[in-house]
């Protein structure tokens, strides 16, 4: 069987740990290649060979590092369709869909193509009598990005674009499910004039990851996973004196208004609860009518769409809404949440356990479901169900619909849907989540914004790409210069104002 290594100064090694993980296609239920797992002497020696490269990274002027990723945005542009297909073989989701993950990586590596102009410092000249005061932004050193399974080019590009451009080496550590994208992106940057070492891919599990947190050389980690993960990293980076940032899991609501249109509530629904099977940290997995006649009036428009979405193998091209989700776990455990769903009490609308697709039959597949009459203390309202699941939470008003997604633990992304502007702004402003769509279900900021949750989404305080990502990755340097033809005679003991 093929055996996926890791990617060590610019070349393909096998592991040396003698322990693998199965990598599946989800579409067929097959093992298709195992992956190795790292030791803490691989990531050790990985670490100490880009720290032993990144010197002279760091010295290659910011114009020269961006020019790298004008010819790396190229060369994703041009091998588009082959990482498309390399997302959609291990991760399940359909060709479009993977399209739209290398592309929205890819948005981030294009304003790194202009990162020079945002890594500039400050300068106040004469801040004093012959004293200039002035800041520059320096590199860390050696970075780490660890990244989930949903997003098997994006997160990665999320996270390398930034750390590199700002003169950073990085240790990028894959989903193990989904590790093959990560290894040809940074053949791709290699091609691109990325220096060998610089880009160090180390495939494994939690054995890798402590090992990147203990690591002394490693200055930051910048995580994206699940909630509990999230936070178990961030407390033991800050504990090793890391800066860290880690993003966790989601519960996105929308509100649906009485005013709204309910035809284009229920698309936006639909697209934003069942894309990628529901495996998105920004899905819409609660709706939240508001007011009996609208609940009633959505459930009814939301049923047909729902019946009608197709459900395949990626390989079954347009004729395929949303494939496979990651794994039988996964898929067991989604179908244990729909059947805890049933037993507390909520109605179950569209059923999409029985799915069997002909011909993928151990496929992980599980069909759309749709969920009413949900309620806050029910395990499917309470636990991140990451699948096709939607549930829908009535509310008798504006104000128990808000309060309900501010009592969430969860602040990620949240929408409303409504005719009138004061309502839209006045969510805008109380609403205590990161990313807020108005008549727009997936609000996931352009890449020369910035992207981050609130409350248990995430952790650390600067979010991802963007400017927050840049000072991230870079840490501030001060410098008071005086120079002698100013000064007066004689010496100051006095700490004193500098004029
Ligand atoms: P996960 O937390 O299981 O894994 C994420 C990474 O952590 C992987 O690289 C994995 O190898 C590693 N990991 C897993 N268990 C570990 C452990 N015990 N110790 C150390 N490392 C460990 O997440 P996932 O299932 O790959 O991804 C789905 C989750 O990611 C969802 O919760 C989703 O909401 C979240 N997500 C969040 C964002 C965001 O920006 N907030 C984006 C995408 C996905």
């Amino acid at each position: 069987m093929q055996e996926i290594g890791h990617w060590i100064n610019g070349k393909l090694v096998a592991g040396t740990s003698g322990r693998f993980t199965d990598v599946y296609n989800p579409a067929t239920g097959e093992v298709q290649t195992r992956v190795a797992l790292a030791t803490t002497a691989e990531l050790d020696a990985a670490v100490a060979a880009a720290a032993a490269a990144q010197p002279v990274w760091a010295a290659t002027n910011p114009q020269r590092r961006a020019r790298v990723m004008m010819k790396f945005g190229d060369l994703i542009n041009a091998h588009m369709d082959e990482l498309a297909e390399l997302v959609s073989r291990e991760h399940g989701k359909t060709l479009p869909d993977a399209r739209g993950d290398v592309q929205r990586g890819l948005e981030v590596i294009e304003v790194c193509m202009g990162a020079p102009a945002l890594l500039k410092g400050e300068y106040t000249d004469s801040a004093g009598p012959g004293i200039d005061l002035y800041s520059m932004r320096q590199p860390l050193g050696v970075v780490a990005g660890i990244a989930p399974f949903n997003f098997p080019a994006m997160i990665p590009l999320w996270k390398m674009g930034p750390a590199l451009v700002a003169g950073n080496a990085m240790i990028l550590k894959p989903s193990e499910r989904c590790p093959s994208t990560s290894i040809r992106l940074a053949q791709l940057a290699q091609e691109a004039g990325l220096p060998d070492g610089v880009l160090q891919v180390v495939n494994g599990d939690k054995e890798v990851v402590d090992a990147i947190l203990d690591n002394e050389t490693v200055q930051a980690v910048g995580f994206v996973g699940s909630t509990p993960i999230a936070q178990y990293i961030y407390g033991r980076a800050c504990s090793n004196g890391k800066r860290a940032q880690c993003f966790g899991g989601a519960k996105n609501h929308m509100i649906i208004m009485p005013d709204a249109d309910l035809d284009k509530a229920a698309d936006a629904l639909v697209g934003a609860g069942f894309g990628a099977a529901g495996e998105r940290c920004m899905a819409i997995s609660v709706a939240v009518p508001v007011g009996k006649e609208t609940a009633d009036r959505l459930i009814e428009k939301l049923v047909p769409k729902i019946e009608k979405l197709k459900v395949g193998p990626y390989t079954a091209g347009n004729d395929v809404d949303f494939g496979p989700v990651i794994t039988k776990q996964a898929q067991d455990r989604i179908n244990g949440l729909i059947g805890s769903g049933v037993e507390q009490g909520a109605t179950l609308v569209v059923d999409g356990r029985a799915l069997k697709i002909q011909g993928y039959e151990n496929g992980f597949y599980v069909g759309p479901t749709l969920f009413d009459d949900v309620t806050p203390e029910m395990d499917i309202y309470r636990q991140e169900i990451f699948g096709p699941v939607l549930s829908t939470v009535r509310m008798d008003s504006y104000e128990d619909a808000l309060k309900l997604v501010i009592d969430n633990d969860y602040g990620n992304g949240t929408a409303i849907f409504t005719a009138d502007g004061d309502t839209a702004r006045d969510f805008a402003s109380r609403v205590n989540v990161g990313m807020v769509g108005i008549n727009f279900p997936i609000p996931v900021p352009l890449s020369y914004y910035t992207f981050g949750g609130w409350k248990k989404s995430a952790f650390g305080d600067l979010n991802q790409y963007g400017p927050d990502a840049l000072r991230f990755y870079t840490k501030t340097k001060t410098v008071t210069a005086r120079w002698f033809s100013g000064i007066k005679d004689g010496a100051s003991l006095n700490f004193k104002a500098l004029d």
